[in-house]
C-alpha cells in the first residue's frame, strides 16, 4: 500500500532527504522504540519545529532581544516559559538551552567559579556525562566527586543498588562542595530532592536537580518533584516530557538572572525560536489531565516489563523500577552475552534500544553487561501492560535464538505485526 509522503509535498526539491525522512518513519513505525530518553511528540510539536521561527534570530530574552522584529517571537517565549513556570510550579523558566547538556554546564556557570567542588552521581552508576565524566569539558572546568551505589544484595527483603546516600553524605562533608547535584541516567528508582536538600543546607551547598528523564513523569505526578526544594532543576523536553529536542532549566526568582545571563551571552548565541514554539506546545499538552494518565501508563508499563523480563531470566539492576525504565544485568539470562551483541540481536529483531554499563560492570563501557529499556515512547504509541508482556517474550526469544536467523526473523514479523496495531502516527501518510 502507498499513499502520498508527507514530506514529498515539501521536499519535492531534495527527493534525496525526502526519501530518507520517509524511511526514518517507516523505521519508527515499524520497529519497536525502547530507548529510554525518546518518545514520539505530537504532530502538532513536529508542526512546530518545522515552522518559519527557524529563521528568526533572537539573541537575548523577550523585551531585551539584540534584533528587530521579534514582537511574534516574544508572545512565543513568554508563552512558553509562563506555560512552563504554571506546569511545574516554579518562580522562574529558561527555555533556551538548545540540550540537556547545555541547560547542566548553564547552571554550573552561574552558580560557580572555575576549579570549584561538585558532587555528582557517577558515570558507571547511572550518572550523566556532565555529572563529571573524564571525557566532557565539565570534569575540565570544575572539580568533580562522585557518589555512587550501594552494593548489590543477595537479600531480596534488602534492596541493593540503591543511591548510597550515606556515601552522599560522607563526601559532601569531606569536600564541601558548593554545588551537589542529583539526578541520573540509568537509575530505575525514584530519586527524592526531599533526601538530598538536608545534607546540602549541612555543608552549606546549592542543590542542582537534574531531571532529565523524569520530567514527565513529574509533570504527570507519577514521580515526587524537585520543584521548590532544589535551588535549581534541569531537564530535556524529548524525553518522558515528549516535547521537541532542547533543554530547560527552572529555578527560584532569586537565581534568575544568574541563570539566564549564564545561558545566554555566557554560553549560547540566538535561541532555537522554532523549538521553543514547540516547547510551549508540548507544555500544554503536558497540563492536560490526559498526560497525567500517560505518565501512571508509562510507570506500569515499566514495572510489567521488568517483571516479565525478570521471569525471562534477567536480573533488573537495583531490584525492579519505579519509574520509566529498566536496567538489565545480562549475565544471568546468560553469561556470554554482552549488551554490545544484545544491542545488534535486538537491531536485526526490529527492537531499539541500548546497550548500558551496569554498577561494577566488568565489561568495557563499549562492550558491557547491561540493556536499558524504556516505555515512554512505546506508551505513547497506545501500548499497555499487556504488549509489555508480549515484548518481553519476543525480546528474549531474539536473545535466546540469537544464533538462527530465521528465528530472528520470525521474532522481526511479530514485532512488525504489534507494531501496525500501535502506529505512532495514524494521522500521517506514508507507507506504513
Ligand atoms: C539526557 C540527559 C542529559 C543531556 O541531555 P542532551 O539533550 O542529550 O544533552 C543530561 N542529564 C541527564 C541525567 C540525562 O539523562
Amino acid at each position: 500500500m502507498s499513499s502520498p509522503s508527507p514530506f514529498s509535498a515539501w521536499l519535492a526539491e531534495d527527493p534525496e532527504v525526502a526519501g530518507l525522512l520517509e524511511d526514518e518513519l517507516l523505521r519508527q513505525r515499524t520497529t519497536l522504540q525502547l530507548i529510554a530518553s525518546e518518545n514520539f511528540t505530537s504532530p502538532a510539536v513536529l508542526a512546530a519545529t518545522g515552522s518559519v521561527l527557524t529563521n528568526k534570530y533572537a539573541e537575548g530574552y523577550p523585551g531585551r532581544r539584540y534584533y528587530g522584529g521579534n514582537q511574534v517571537v516574544d508572545e512565543i517565549e513568554d508563552l512558553a516559559r509562563q506555560r512552563l513556570c504554571e506546569l511545574f510550579g516554579a518562580e522562574h523558566a529558561n527555555v533556551q538551552p538548545h540540550s540537556g547538556a547545555n541547560a547542566n554546564v548553564g547552571v554550573y556557570q552561574a552558580l560557580l567559579e572555575p576549579g570549584d567542588t561538585i558532587l555528582a552521581m557517577r558515570l558507571d552508576q547511572g550518572g550523566h556525562l556532565t555529572h563529571g565524566s573524564p571525557a566532557s569539558i565539565t570534569s575540565k572546568i570544575w572539580h568533580f566527586v562522585s557518589y555512587g551505589l550501594t552494593p548489590a544484595s543477595d537479600d531480596p527483603s534488602v534492596p541493593g543498588e540503591m543511591i548510597d546516600l550515606d556515601q552522599v553524605r560522607d563526601l559532601a562533608l569531606e569536600h564541601r562542595p558548593k554545588l551537589i547535584v542529583a539526578g541520573a541516567t540509568a537509575y530505575a528508582r525514584t530519586i527524592d530532592a526531599a533526601d538530598y536538600r538536608g545534607i546540602a543546607d549541612e555543608v552549606g551547598a546549592l542543590l542542582m536537580f537534574d531531571l532529565a528523564h523524569p520530567a514527565g513523569l513529574v509533570a504527570g505526578g507519577a514521580h515526587p518533584s524537585p520543584v521548590g526544594i532544589a535551588d535549581v532543576v534541569t531537564f530535556t523536553t524529548h524525553k518522558t516530557l515528549r516535547g521537541p529536542r532542547g533543554g530547560a532549566i527552572l529555578s527560584t526568582e532569586e537565581l534568575a538572572k544568574k541563570i539566564d545571563g549564564a545561558i545566554f551571552p555566557g554560553l549560547q548565541g540566538g535561541p532555537l525560536e522554532h523549538a521553543i514554539a514547540a516547547k510551549a506546545v508540548a507544555f500544554k499538552e503536558a497540563m492536560d489531565p490526559s498526560f497525567s494518565v500517560y505518565a501512571h501508563q508509562v510507570v506500569a508499563n515499566a514495572a510489567a516489563l521488568a517483571t516479565a523480563l525478570e521471569a525471562e531470566g534477567f536480573r533488573l539492576v537495583s531490584g525492579g523500577t519505579d519509574n520509566h525504565l529498566v536496567l538489565l544485568d545480562l549475565r544471568s539470562f546468560d553469561a556470554e552475552l554482552t549488551g554490545k551483541e544484545a544491542q545488534e540481536v535486538m537491531d536485526r529483531a526490529g527492537i531499539t534500544a541500548n546497550r548500558n554499563t551496569i554498577p561494577d560492570d566488568p565489561r568495557s563501557p563499549f562492550v558491557t553487561s547491561g540493556l536499558r529499556l524504556g516505555t515512554a515512547a512505546e506508551t505513547t504509541a497506545g501500548m499497555g501492560e499487556t504488549q509489555m508482556v508480549q515484548i518481553a517474550g519476543l525480546l528474549s526469544r531474539a536473545l535466546r535464538e540469537r544464533g538462527d536467523e530465521d528465528a530472528i526473523a520470525a521474532v522481526r514479523a511479530e514485532v512488525a505485526a504489534l507494531c501496525a496495531a500501535f502506529d505512532p502516527y495514524p494521522t500521517l501518510a506514508g507507507e506504513g
